[in-house]
Protein backbone atom coordinates (compact mmCIF):
# COMPACT_ATOMS: atom_id res chain seq x y z
CA UNK A 1 0.00 0.00 0.00
CA UNK A 2 1.41 3.13 -0.91
CA UNK A 3 0.65 6.32 1.60
CA UNK A 4 1.61 8.60 -1.68
CA UNK A 5 -1.40 11.61 -1.41
CA UNK A 6 -3.24 11.64 -4.15
CA UNK A 7 -4.54 14.72 -4.02
CA UNK A 8 -3.88 18.10 -2.56
CA UNK A 9 -6.58 20.40 -0.73
CA UNK A 10 -7.39 24.35 -1.35
CA UNK A 11 -8.45 26.71 1.07
CA UNK A 12 -10.75 28.83 -0.28
CA UNK A 13 -12.75 32.37 1.61
CA UNK A 14 -15.87 32.14 1.04
CA UNK A 15 -16.38 35.91 1.68
CA UNK A 16 -18.83 36.94 4.63
CA UNK A 17 -22.54 36.16 3.87
CA UNK A 18 -23.99 36.08 0.39
CA UNK A 19 -22.82 33.63 -2.15
CA UNK A 20 -21.68 35.92 -4.81
CA UNK A 21 -19.25 37.46 -2.69
CA UNK A 22 -17.02 34.46 -3.20
CA UNK A 23 -14.14 35.12 -6.12
CA UNK A 24 -14.05 34.05 -9.18
CA UNK A 25 -11.05 31.50 -8.53
CA UNK A 26 -12.73 30.44 -5.68
CA UNK A 27 -15.73 29.79 -7.76
CA UNK A 28 -13.98 27.93 -10.27
CA UNK A 29 -12.07 26.05 -7.72
CA UNK A 30 -14.92 25.22 -5.99
CA UNK A 31 -16.66 23.44 -9.03
CA UNK A 32 -14.04 21.32 -9.40
CA UNK A 33 -13.96 19.91 -5.85
CA UNK A 34 -14.28 16.09 -5.24
CA UNK A 35 -14.75 16.90 -1.04
CA UNK A 36 -15.46 20.37 0.36
CA UNK A 37 -15.52 20.63 4.12
CA UNK A 38 -17.11 23.59 5.40
CA UNK A 39 -17.67 26.10 7.64
CA UNK A 40 -21.19 27.17 10.02
CA UNK A 41 -20.93 30.81 8.51
CA UNK A 42 -20.69 29.57 4.72
CA UNK A 43 -23.81 30.49 2.34
CA UNK A 44 -25.45 26.93 1.61
CA UNK A 45 -26.19 28.20 -1.76
CA UNK A 46 -22.71 27.83 -2.48
CA UNK A 47 -23.80 24.09 -2.74
CA UNK A 48 -25.01 25.09 -5.76
CA UNK A 49 -21.33 25.33 -7.36
CA UNK A 50 -19.89 22.03 -6.38
CA UNK A 51 -23.82 20.17 -6.42
CA UNK A 52 -22.22 16.38 -7.22
CA UNK A 53 -18.87 16.88 -4.36
CA UNK A 54 -19.68 15.62 -1.32
CA UNK A 55 -20.17 18.38 1.53
CA UNK A 56 -19.32 17.64 4.66
CA UNK A 57 -20.19 20.14 8.10
CA UNK A 58 -17.20 20.85 9.53
CA UNK A 59 -18.45 23.94 11.69
CA UNK A 60 -19.87 24.59 14.96
CA UNK A 61 -21.89 21.84 15.67
CA UNK A 62 -19.77 19.41 17.47
CA UNK A 63 -16.12 20.48 16.13
CA UNK A 64 -16.19 24.19 18.50
CA UNK A 65 -13.32 23.16 20.95
CA UNK A 66 -9.63 22.38 20.05
CA UNK A 67 -10.46 18.66 19.36
CA UNK A 68 -12.33 19.32 17.18
CA UNK A 69 -9.58 21.37 15.54
CA UNK A 70 -7.64 18.11 15.56
CA UNK A 71 -10.36 16.12 14.13
CA UNK A 72 -10.77 18.29 11.11
CA UNK A 73 -7.22 18.75 10.61
CA UNK A 74 -7.11 14.62 10.66
CA UNK A 75 -10.33 14.44 8.69
CA UNK A 76 -8.54 16.82 5.54
CA UNK A 77 -6.18 14.51 4.98
CA UNK A 78 -7.53 11.48 5.48
CA UNK A 79 -9.38 12.92 2.35
CA UNK A 80 -7.01 14.41 0.33
CA UNK A 81 -5.32 10.85 0.70
CA UNK A 82 -8.47 9.76 -1.24
CA UNK A 83 -9.59 12.60 -3.38
CA UNK A 84 -7.81 14.59 -5.78
CA UNK A 85 -9.41 17.92 -4.80
CA UNK A 86 -10.44 18.52 -1.35
CA UNK A 87 -11.81 22.30 -1.06
CA UNK A 88 -11.47 23.58 2.73
CA UNK A 89 -14.42 26.42 2.65
CA UNK A 90 -13.58 29.06 5.23
CA UNK A 91 -16.32 31.55 6.40
CA UNK A 92 -14.62 35.45 5.30
CA UNK A 93 -10.86 35.38 4.13
CA UNK A 94 -8.81 31.73 5.33
CA UNK A 95 -6.20 33.86 6.19
CA UNK A 96 -7.85 35.81 9.06
CA UNK A 97 -8.87 33.92 12.20
CA UNK A 98 -9.67 30.83 10.38
CA UNK A 99 -7.48 28.42 11.93
CA UNK A 100 -5.57 28.49 8.68
CA UNK A 101 -1.95 27.78 10.71
CA UNK A 102 -3.41 24.54 12.15
CA UNK A 103 -4.62 22.61 9.11
CA UNK A 104 -1.49 24.01 6.73
CA UNK A 105 0.89 22.82 9.84
CA UNK A 106 -0.97 19.11 9.63
CA UNK A 107 -0.93 18.78 5.78
CA UNK A 108 2.93 19.66 5.12
CA UNK A 109 3.40 17.11 8.13
CA UNK A 110 1.76 14.64 5.65
CA UNK A 111 3.10 15.23 2.79
CA UNK A 112 -0.20 17.39 0.59
CA UNK A 113 0.05 20.26 -1.12
CA UNK A 114 -1.96 22.87 -0.58
CA UNK A 115 -3.32 26.37 -2.16
CA UNK A 116 -5.19 29.51 -0.80
CA UNK A 117 -7.59 31.64 -2.44
CA UNK A 118 -8.16 34.36 -0.67
CA UNK A 119 -11.98 35.89 0.51
CA UNK A 120 -13.50 38.90 1.45
CA UNK A 121 -12.94 39.16 5.50
CA UNK A 122 -15.64 40.94 7.49
CA UNK A 123 -14.06 43.70 7.98
CA UNK A 124 -13.49 44.48 4.65
CA UNK A 125 -17.36 43.86 4.03
CA UNK A 126 -18.40 45.74 6.94
CA UNK A 127 -16.47 48.51 5.76
CA UNK A 128 -18.62 48.05 2.36
CA UNK A 129 -21.88 47.28 3.96
CA UNK A 130 -21.40 50.90 6.35
CA UNK A 131 -19.91 52.68 3.59
CA UNK A 132 -17.05 53.36 6.58
CA UNK A 133 -13.72 53.66 4.88
CA UNK A 134 -11.47 52.22 6.76
CA UNK A 135 -8.41 54.30 6.01
CA UNK A 136 -9.18 58.19 5.74
CA UNK A 137 -6.34 60.94 4.23
CA UNK A 138 -4.60 62.32 7.09
CA UNK A 139 -6.67 60.98 9.77
CA UNK A 140 -6.84 56.69 9.23
CA UNK A 141 -3.22 55.65 8.56
CA UNK A 142 -3.23 52.27 9.97
CA UNK A 143 -5.90 49.53 10.12
CA UNK A 144 -5.76 46.57 12.80
CA UNK A 145 -7.76 42.95 12.77
CA UNK A 146 -8.20 42.18 16.31
CA UNK A 147 -10.01 39.50 17.84
CA UNK A 148 -11.11 40.60 21.10
CA UNK A 149 -10.94 36.93 22.48
CA UNK A 150 -7.60 35.52 23.76
CA UNK A 151 -6.72 32.10 23.67
CA UNK A 152 -8.18 31.76 27.11
CA UNK A 153 -11.45 33.07 26.28
CA UNK A 154 -10.80 36.39 28.22
CA UNK A 155 -11.58 39.52 26.31
CA UNK A 156 -8.80 41.97 25.60
CA UNK A 157 -8.13 45.43 23.79
CA UNK A 158 -5.76 47.76 23.17
CA UNK A 159 -4.99 50.72 20.75
CA UNK A 160 -2.60 49.76 18.08
CA UNK A 161 -4.15 51.39 14.90
CA UNK A 162 -5.77 54.55 13.96
CA UNK A 163 -8.63 51.63 13.03
CA UNK A 164 -9.40 48.93 14.60
CA UNK A 165 -11.76 46.28 13.62
CA UNK A 166 -12.57 43.98 16.63
CA UNK A 167 -13.99 40.43 15.51
CA UNK A 168 -15.92 38.10 17.78
CA UNK A 169 -16.68 40.61 20.77
CA UNK A 170 -20.54 40.77 19.86
CA UNK A 171 -20.95 39.09 22.99
CA UNK A 172 -19.42 41.58 24.94
CA UNK A 173 -19.91 45.00 23.29
CA UNK A 174 -19.82 46.99 26.91
CA UNK A 175 -16.89 45.23 28.34
CA UNK A 176 -14.93 46.11 25.21
CA UNK A 177 -16.37 49.99 25.37
CA UNK A 178 -14.61 49.73 28.82
CA UNK A 179 -11.23 47.68 27.96
CA UNK A 180 -10.42 50.23 25.18
CA UNK A 181 -11.06 53.24 27.55
CA UNK A 182 -8.67 51.53 29.56
CA UNK A 183 -6.09 51.31 27.01
CA UNK A 184 -6.55 55.31 26.14
CA UNK A 185 -9.26 55.55 23.61
CA UNK A 186 -10.85 58.95 24.32
CA UNK A 187 -14.63 58.18 25.65
CA UNK A 188 -16.16 59.99 22.53
CA UNK A 189 -14.24 57.57 19.70
CA UNK A 190 -16.74 56.63 17.93
CA UNK A 191 -17.17 53.15 17.10
CA UNK A 192 -19.58 51.62 14.11
CA UNK A 193 -21.15 48.01 15.04
CA UNK A 194 -21.85 45.67 12.03
CA UNK A 195 -23.75 42.14 11.77
CA UNK A 196 -24.08 39.91 9.25
CA UNK A 197 -22.16 42.16 6.57
CA UNK A 198 -22.25 41.78 3.36
CA UNK A 199 -25.73 39.60 3.77
CA UNK A 200 -29.01 41.38 2.60
CA UNK A 201 -30.35 41.75 6.04
CA UNK A 202 -26.93 43.29 7.47
CA UNK A 203 -27.17 45.96 10.65
CA UNK A 204 -25.27 48.90 10.86
CA UNK A 205 -25.22 51.15 14.17
CA UNK A 206 -23.33 53.51 15.49
CA UNK A 207 -22.47 54.19 18.69
CA UNK A 208 -19.67 56.04 21.19
CA UNK A 209 -17.19 53.84 23.30
CA UNK A 210 -19.09 54.74 26.28
CA UNK A 211 -22.41 53.25 25.16
CA UNK A 212 -21.21 50.65 23.01
CA UNK A 213 -23.03 48.27 25.23
CA UNK A 214 -26.24 49.48 23.66
CA UNK A 215 -25.08 47.67 20.60
CA UNK A 216 -25.63 44.04 22.18
CA UNK A 217 -29.11 43.94 21.84
CA UNK A 218 -29.33 45.12 18.33
CA UNK A 219 -26.92 42.66 17.16
CA UNK A 220 -27.64 39.64 19.30
CA UNK A 221 -26.91 36.22 17.96
CA UNK A 222 -25.92 37.84 14.59
CA UNK A 223 -21.97 37.37 13.92
CA UNK A 224 -20.62 40.83 14.59
CA UNK A 225 -17.32 43.10 14.38
CA UNK A 226 -17.08 46.50 16.13
CA UNK A 227 -15.19 48.86 14.12
CA UNK A 228 -13.29 51.30 15.72
CA UNK A 229 -11.28 54.95 15.45
CA UNK A 230 -11.18 56.79 12.50
CA UNK A 231 -13.05 54.15 10.02
CA UNK A 232 -15.38 54.12 12.07
CA UNK A 233 -16.77 57.66 11.28
CA UNK A 234 -20.00 57.76 8.81
CA UNK A 235 -19.11 59.72 5.56
CA UNK A 236 -21.79 62.48 5.58
CA UNK A 237 -24.42 61.72 2.94
CA UNK A 238 -23.01 58.39 1.81
CA UNK A 239 -26.12 56.22 1.68
CA UNK A 240 -27.41 53.68 -0.87
CA UNK A 241 -28.63 53.78 -3.76
CA UNK A 242 -32.20 53.02 -3.94
CA UNK A 243 -32.15 50.87 -6.98
CA UNK A 244 -29.75 48.28 -4.56
CA UNK A 245 -31.93 49.33 -1.34
CA UNK A 246 -34.86 48.12 -4.35
CA UNK A 247 -32.99 44.98 -5.53
CA UNK A 248 -31.03 43.89 -2.08
CA UNK A 249 -32.74 45.25 0.92
CA UNK A 250 -28.93 46.72 1.66
CA UNK A 251 -27.95 47.41 5.37
CA UNK A 252 -30.76 47.95 7.68
CA UNK A 253 -28.94 51.31 9.91
CA UNK A 254 -30.04 52.18 12.91
CA UNK A 255 -28.15 55.42 14.57
CA UNK A 256 -28.52 55.16 18.07
CA UNK A 257 -28.32 58.42 20.15
CA UNK A 258 -24.90 58.08 21.68
N1 LIG B 1 -12.27 34.11 8.65
C1 LIG B 1 -13.36 34.98 9.01
C2 LIG B 1 -13.42 35.27 10.49
C3 LIG B 1 -13.76 34.06 11.33
S1 LIG B 1 -13.86 34.42 13.03
C4 LIG B 1 -13.26 36.28 8.21
O1 LIG B 1 -12.24 36.48 7.54
O2 LIG B 1 -14.19 37.06 8.22
C5 LIG B 1 -15.59 34.66 13.24
C6 LIG B 1 -15.88 36.12 13.54
O3 LIG B 1 -15.87 36.85 12.33
C7 LIG B 1 -17.27 36.37 14.12
O4 LIG B 1 -17.26 36.19 15.52
C8 LIG B 1 -17.48 37.80 13.75
O5 LIG B 1 -16.79 38.67 14.64
C9 LIG B 1 -16.81 37.89 12.40
N2 LIG B 1 -17.75 37.73 11.27
C10 LIG B 1 -17.83 36.70 10.42
N3 LIG B 1 -18.76 36.92 9.47
C11 LIG B 1 -19.27 38.14 9.72
C12 LIG B 1 -20.27 38.95 9.10
N4 LIG B 1 -20.90 38.54 7.99
N5 LIG B 1 -20.54 40.16 9.64
C13 LIG B 1 -19.90 40.60 10.75
N6 LIG B 1 -18.95 39.88 11.38
C14 LIG B 1 -18.64 38.67 10.88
Amino acid sequence: MSLTPAGRVVFIGAGPGSADLITVRGAQRLAQADVVLFDALTDPTLRDLAPSARWIDVGKRGYCDSTGQASIDALLVRMARQHALVVRLKGGDPSVFGRLEEELLALAAAGIESEVVPGVTAAIAAAASSRRPLTRRGRGRSVSLTTAMTDSGQLSAGRHADTEVFYMAGRQLGKLGRALRAAGWPADTAACVVSRAGWPDCVVSDHLLTDLAAAAVLHAGRPTVVIVGAGAVAVTGATAPKTLAADMAPAGHMASAP
